[in-house]
């Protein structure tokens, strides 16, 4: 995940440009009409992802409660080593 930023647009025909919030290639929001909006957007997926990555789990292996990263995350720290460590055996 790289930095949000915002990225003027300029529209054609028209002196005032439209904003939109960028996280490298991808745009991450809706377009926007004023700068102060984009910010107020880039404030709010931000702390999203934030919410999102710092989810409290329960670890399908052991039961534990851990800080999962993700959707993805589903075993605590030592389980996932373990199961790493078995894989490789
Ligand atoms: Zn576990």
């Amino acid at each position: 995940m790289s930095k949000l930023e915002i990225k003027t647009i300029p529209v054609a025909g028209s002196h005032r440009p439209v904003y939109r919030v960028f996280d490298g290639n991808d745009a991450v929001s809706a377009i926007c009409g004023t700068y102060q909006f984009a910010e107020m957007l880039i404030d709010r997926i931000e702390k999203e992802r934030l919410e999102r990555s710092f989810v409290t789990r329960t670890c399908m292996c052991c039961k534990a409660q851990f800080q999962s990263e993700g959707r993805h995350n589903r075993l605590c720290n030592d389980c996932r080593k373990t199961s790493l460590d078995g894989w490789l055996i």
